[in-house]
């Protein structure tokens, strides 16, 4: 079974961009039986046993996670603020 694990080194090589985030390719490339592909945010994603898989995860999940409990942690702050001020 060749056909399969060499279409996933194309489809890895083609790509230009993280397909989470859609920074740029920093770092890429390919062969027969390898690839590989780095971007700005510090995905890294390569082939191994045949397969795309992912050497170093995209942040930019973890990024909108920590933004969203930032701004809830901004609202509470607010409201206790706001508590002890006798605002209603
Ligand atoms: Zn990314």
């Amino acid at each position: 079974m060749t056909l399969l694990p060499t279409h996933r080194i194309k489809t890895l090589v083609a790509l230009s961009e993280c397909p989470v985030c859609k920074r740029p390719i920093v770092c890429g490339g390919g062969g027969i039986a390898f690839a590989s592909a780095t971007f700005a945010c510090g995905a890294e994603f390569v082939t191994a046993n045949e397969e795309i898989t992912v050497s170093s995860p995209c942040p930019s999940g973890s990024k909108f996670v920590v933004g969203y409990l930032n701004d809830l942690a901004a609202a509470a702050a607010t409201a206790a603020a706001a508590a002890e001020a006798g605002v209603p």
